[in-house]
């Protein structure tokens, strides 16, 4: 298994920049005991695991659903009573973590941001030297799809009804093949952390 850094490199830090950046003292000036900015995390009791505080004294985690009591489903009414019942899960365009229903959501509705992820999925296939964590080569080659096929090709329409209900005794898995992994992602909840993802599919590791 790989390490996941994207949360960390491009949610995480450029974060805690900004933040120094607001407080007044940017990288590398001491912050005084005491200042510190309060943040906001929607995480859901149903992930109340994934509640985590910041790793550094100036940033206070508060996680306001929590502190209601609000499901995810408590979210989704709420949502709907406002007339955005469709607002998707929270993750990035190019999420190696999306299921074919998220693919093929961005394939049918927006053909500019396909292109991107296709263009995305090409440009990291040899990966880059620099984005892992031990700064050594890429061994093998990077797709998007779980299929490990170039997303332009990949097989996101494969998962029919039918194809779901024969999958029944291994609807956990099919389920994340569809609909990728249930939680969205937060700098201090990725959803990369899921357990799901341990194997696929296609009986690859992952
Ligand atoms: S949404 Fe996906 S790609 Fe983006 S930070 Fe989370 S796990 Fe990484």
């Amino acid at each position: 298994m790989t390490r996941r850094q994207c949360t960390g490199e491009y949610k995480v830090k450029p974060i805690k920049k900004k933040v120094r950046e607001l407080l007044g003292y940017p990288y590398p000036v001491r912050i005084p005991k005491g200042v510190f900015v309060e943040q906001w995390v929607g995480i859901s009791t149903d992930e109340f695991h994934r509640a985590k505080d910041a790793d550094v004294k100036y940033m206070r985690n508060r996680h306001p659903l929590l502190d209601m009591s609000w499901s995810r489903a408590d979210c989704v009414r709420y949502l709907t009573s406002l007339g955005l019942a469709d607002t998707p899960k929270s993750s990035c365009l190019g999420c190696p973590f999306h299921g074919n229903a998220q693919w093929r959501h961005i394939r049918d509705t927006s053909p500019s941001e396909w292109a991107n992820v296709v263009e995305f999925d090409a440009a990291i296939r040899q990966g880059n030297a620099r984005a892992n964590a031990s700064g050594s080569r890429l061994l093998g080659e990077a797709f998007l799809h779980r299929s490990r096929v170039p997303l332009s090709e990949a097989p996101i329409d494969h998962v029919t009804a039918a194809e779901r209900a024969a999958l029944q005794p291994e609807l956990g898995d099919a389920d994340v093949l569809e609909n990728g992994v249930e939680d969205g992602c937060s700098p201090w909840a990725c959803r990369g952390d899921a357990d799901a993802l341990t194997q696929d599919d296609f009986g690859l590791a992952t």
